[in-house]
């Protein structure tokens, strides 16, 4: 099946009441030109046109940026009608929006119903109540647990968007997180590391010693622990960190925090590496000084198993001191699954049963 293809619309939400501490939202609608929904057709049509298979490909609307549902009334019935109106000439079959959990209730869901909406993401951020009050979130986790009950009353897939290391974040936190969103079940998840962006509260605590971000090498650790309790519990992933964009750099609206711009590449070479791990500890390998290790895997894990700058060779070569690694692409692996041999014994390892290590007790 072909990628949908989704046409992004942001949204910056001039006049969000909130002052949820990692949020530029007022910076970035003091720079940027929203769109207004009268350019929204020709805008849709301009973008179909560069695509030559849109019309084999599930495609849809998003609104990105603020809180939808949280913008004013007329605002918020003037994108619907726009994009219901893609909908009705054929360009699109789904609208997407993302909003705050406590800004959901019935009302305001019959209403995206009848404009047709089809995806609802949260702004979940954390279910940990300490970390979304250190955040100004502004909301509880009891609101989040709400607005899913609420949703699930409709037709609607529900996403959650978390996310890493915001104040008051730990690892034990992330992990209850993890652990609330797997009873939950939302169909889908985006995962972001908090950054630290200027013109944010977070950017003035920063200044002021008062939060340090995570590290890069915790962040990528806690997301791929993330990435391994969603993927077994068949939660998709559909975002990891976010699009590297020119604005995200020291020389502009980033201050500090776990930016790289290939973060999901990092999370999955991260959970890759614990497979491998994982497998030469169930051939009872420590230290294989003087031993062969051949990995075997699907042509297309070949970075994962490698990692960004060879990492996961240079960290098995470090930790294990091998003789020798050899990499063997295979097509008859099938994707993340790993054969791992050395010169007395092989081991093949499924992606489904390692991740049993992820299992929630
Ligand atoms: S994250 Fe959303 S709710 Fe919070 S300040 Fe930004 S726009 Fe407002």
């Amino acid at each position: 099946m072909k990628k949908p293809l989704i046409i992004p619309f942001f949204i910056p939400h001039a006049g969000c009441p909130f002052t949820c501490v990692f949020c530029n939202q007022w910076k970035i609608s003091g720079q940027e030109e929203s769109i207004k929904p009268e350019e929204i057709d020709r805008y849709v049509e301009a973008y179909l046109q560069k695509s030559s298979s849109w019309s084999e490909r599930y495609c849809e609307i998003a609104f990105y940026g603020g809180s939808f549902t949280a913008l004013p009334l007329d605002v918020q019935i003037g994108f619907l009608e726009a994009a219901a109106e893609q909908k009705k000439k054929g360009r699109i079959k789904g609208i997407r929006l993302s909003t705050r959990p406590d800004f959901i209730d019935r009302q305001i869901l019959d209403r995206l119903m009848s404009y047709g909406v089809t995806t609802v993401e949260l702004g979940v951020q954390s279910l940990v109540d300490e970390v979304l009050t250190k955040s100004c979130r502004g909301h509880s986790v009891a609101d989040t647990d709400r607005a899913l009950k609420l949703l699930r009353d409709y037709p609607f897939q529900v996403g959650y968007q978390l996310m890493l290391g915001l104040p008051g974040d730990s690892f034990v936190f992330a992990r209850l997180t993890a652990e609330r969103t797997v009873a939950a079940q939302p169909d889908v998840v985006r995962i972001y590391p908090t950054l630290v962006l200027k013109g944010t509260e977070l950017a003035r605590w920063y200044d002021e010693g008062k939060y340090t971000p995570w590290s890069l090498q915790n962040a990528v650790e806690m997301a791929a622990y993330w990435l391994g309790v969603f993927s077994l519990y068949q939660i998709p992933v559909i975002r990891l960190g976010l699009h590297a964009s020119e604005n995200l750099s020291l020389e502009k609206d980033l201050v500090a925090g776990p930016y790289h711009p290939a973060f999901g590449e990092l999370v999955e070479s991260r959970l890759m590496l614990e497979q491998i791990k994982q497998g030469l500890a169930k051939l009872g390998i420590k230290a294989g000084i003087g031993e062969e290790l051949t990995l075997s895997f699907s042509p297309r894990d070949y970075s994962k198993v490698v990692g960004q700058k060879r990492s996961n060779l240079l960290f098995l070569q470090e930790k294990y001191h091998f003789r020798e690694i050899k990499l063997n692409p295979e097509q008859d692996i099938a994707e993340n699954d790993l054969e791992i041999s050395t010169t007395l014994q092989t081991l093949r390892m499924k992606r489904q049963d390692f991740l049993e290590n992820y299992r929630i007790k």
